[in-house]
């Protein structure tokens, strides 16, 4: 356990969820925070708040409406459909500049509360060509934070390099799977757990359960 405290990026999805339990089991203090960005589904702020408060982690919800009046996209409006990009186009889901806005907030709150680690789910495996979720922008983002304000804070992306199964694994190594397979909201039509089935992102998520399920199936029997 390190005795530091840390900020967890946190929307109250699988991979926030499974970062903040994390980095629960690593940091003697955790924080959580979430940008209230005119997200198309405030269930999405709710589900989060409720997941803190049950994991008696202080939660910050913190008011980016900015956001959503400067960079339109899925998430932020009703009138535009989630959808894969075309060829070389980002898919419409994408807020050009959250993570750089949310990570750059957590950061100047992070200096507030005395916390050295922010903690952010982003993931360049299934990153869906977000270039703000790539290891290279995170790097270059942590050394922007430090020299804006002088401090040594680290930037923990447990998730980088996983796989959607992986991320169940790990979930599952914390005991948290069945928490986070009911608790959280993923899906980008705003229905918790399982969701729509049919989205991007249910899409991607139950690939990952089942890969991860039948993997754990198999090493069981090899080990029968
Ligand atoms: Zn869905």
């Amino acid at each position: 356990m390190i005795q530091e405290k840390a900020i967890v990026v946190f929307s109250g999805g699988q991979d926030s969820t499974t970062c903040l339990f994390w980095a629960k089991e690593r940091f003697s203090e955790v924080e959580a925070v979430t940008f209230d960005y005119g997200q198309r589904h405030r269930l999405e702020i709710e589900c989060a708040a409720e997941i803190a408060q049950e994991l008696g982690v202080k939660h910050h919800i913190l008011d980016m409406s900015l956001l959503n009046q400067l960079a339109p996209s899925a998430l932020t409006r009703n009138e535009i459909e989630v959808a894969d990009g075309k060829d070389d186009e980002l898919p419409s889901s994408f807020v050009p500049g959250r993570n750089l806005v949310f990570l750059s907030f957590a950061g100047i709150l992070a200096a507030q509360v005395g916390a050295k680690y922010i903690v952010t789910g982003v993931c360049e495996t299934d990153f869906s060509g977000y270039p703000d979720c790539r290891d290279i922008f995170i790097k270059s983002l942590n050394v922007t934070l430090n020299l804006s304000m002088d401090k040594a804070f680290v930037i923990e992306t447990p998730l980088m390099w996983l796989n959607k199964a992986q991320t169940w694994e790990l979930a599952d190594s914390l005991g948290a799977l069945e928490f986070i397979r009911e608790r959280t909201l993923t899906c980008y039509n705003g229905i918790k757990s399982d969701g729509c089935g049919t989205c991007p992102a249910c899409k991607l998520r139950q690939r990952g359960l089942e890969q991860y399920i039948s993997s754990k199936k198999n090493e069981q029997q090899a080990q029968m």
